[in-house]
């Protein structure tokens, strides 16, 4: 039987960067995808970079979203020495604007929020902020800069990632499903392949919306996918700089003159077709955005699935099994906290502990739920 260090279970971003930092500890890693890697989230998202809290429920989040945001240079750094390829990094900033009948209260309240959480949210005149980004609505009501905010291209990054893990020691291992972990006792003792069992030290489970496909994972891992489509289009008209978010959608940029246009948040399970209403409601918000991108070529549209939990945060960290650790659920900001949940999983492996607060992301608070629910 096979046995190595540690099996990391996919190959989006969070897997990727997870493996990168243990096989830069030196761990025998072996890292399994169900298809080819990085095809999933980490390849459909727009690639913004912004711990500001959406929601309420998000403001749990915001610590842990400034600390993967400080480590994000450093991360991109490594990853782009070791792989030989760029990734589209960029921290210049997000505009946020608002457009509807109640723009200025909007605006008061989000700068208050970001103030409150410790993030930096400058109020700007539409006119200072179309010296930025000309292209712009100047029917825009209101107006923040998120100066510290920024993008990355996350399909880049992605194949970037796994490549440095590859180059730092880690085995990559495409079209290997893990249908279920091996358990013995309280202890995970590796997982089970479509094809062979591996033994392992330490499995890690960052298979994103299937993670609880994977049997014995399932309640650790309750994760649901949640839709969401994006657009692609070239402006001739205009260079875009930033990405600008509005109420009803965002725009980013992608250092080929690609714009990226998203998105919508929908139930529909697995699915992942693109749909008129979704077109509809994107390429509108789009325009509201920036009015010249109505003559744009749209040259790809797809739809991905976030795996989101059922309190919107993360899952991470051990469980009760000796060995099994969970890394999923990172829902709508998985790009944004790659640097840092590879940081945290490195360390709960190799250390033991961890350097920051990760106890309300632990994989045992649904313990209670999946025993009520017999699972
Ligand atoms: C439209 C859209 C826009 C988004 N925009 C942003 C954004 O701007 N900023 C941001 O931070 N986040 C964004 N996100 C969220 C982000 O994409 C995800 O949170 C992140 O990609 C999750 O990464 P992951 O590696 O956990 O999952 P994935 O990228 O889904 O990777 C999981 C991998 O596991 C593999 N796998 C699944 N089951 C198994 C199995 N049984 N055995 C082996 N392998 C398996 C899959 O094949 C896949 O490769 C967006 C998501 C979407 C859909």
């Amino acid at each position: 039987m096979k046995t190595t260090d540690v099996i990391v279970v996919g190959g989006g971003l969070i897997g990727g960067a997870i493996a990168l930092q243990l096989a830069r500890r030196k761990l025998r890693v072996l890292l399994l995808d169900r298809q080819a890697t990085g095809h999933e989230a980490s390849w459909a998202a727009a690639g913004m970079l912004t711990p500001s809290p959406e929601t309420p429920d998000a403001i749990a989040l915001v610590p842990l979203a400034k600390a993967s945001l400080e480590l994000y240079a450093e991360f991109v750094t490594e990853v782009e020495a070791l792989s030989g390829k760029t990734t589209g990094f960029r921290r210049e900033g997000i505009i946020q604007a608002f457009f509807l009948e109640n723009a200025r209260r909007e605006l008061n309240t989000f700068v208050a929020l970001s103030h409150g959480v410790g993030l930096a949210a400058e109020v700007m005149t539409v006119g200072e902020a179309r010296q930025l980004e000309p292209a712009l609505n100047p029917a825009a009501k209101a107006v923040a800069f998120l100066p510290d905010e920024g993008v990355v291209d996350n399909r880049a990054l992605t194949r970037a990632t796994l490549a440095a893990a590859a180059t730092a020691g880690a085995e990559i291992r495409a079209d290997a499903r893990a249908t279920a972990i091996s358990v013995e006792g309280k202890q995970c003792r590796g997982v089970i392949t479509t094809g062979e069992t591996i033994a392992a030290r330490h499995v890690v489970v960052a298979a994103g919306c299937y993670s609880a496909q994977i049997r014995g994972v399932e309640r650790y891992a309750p994760v649901r996918p949640v839709r969401g489509q994006m657009v692609a289009l070239r402006p001739a008209a205009f260079e875009l700089d930033h990405a600008i978010k509005s109420e009803r959608g965002y725009i980013v940029p992608r250092d080929d003159g690609r714009v990226l246009a998203g998105s919508t948040l929908e139930h529909a399970g697995f699915e992942k077709h693109v749909t008129p209403a979704g077109l509809r409601h994107i390429l509108g918000a789009a325009m509201e955005i920036a009015p010249a991108l109505a003559d744009a070529p749209v040259i790809e549209s797809w739809a991905g699935l976030r795996p989101d939990t059922p309190d919107h945060l993360p899952i991470l960290g051990p469980t009760d099994l000796e060995g099994l650790l969970m890394a999923t659920g990172h829902y709508r900001n998985g790009i944004l906290l790659a640097p840092i949940t590879a940081r945290l999983i490195s360390e709960w492996i190799a250390e033991g502990t961890v350097s920051l607060p990760a106890e309300k992301f632990s994989p045992l608070r649904f313990l209670a739920n999946a025993a009520t629910a017999g699972i």
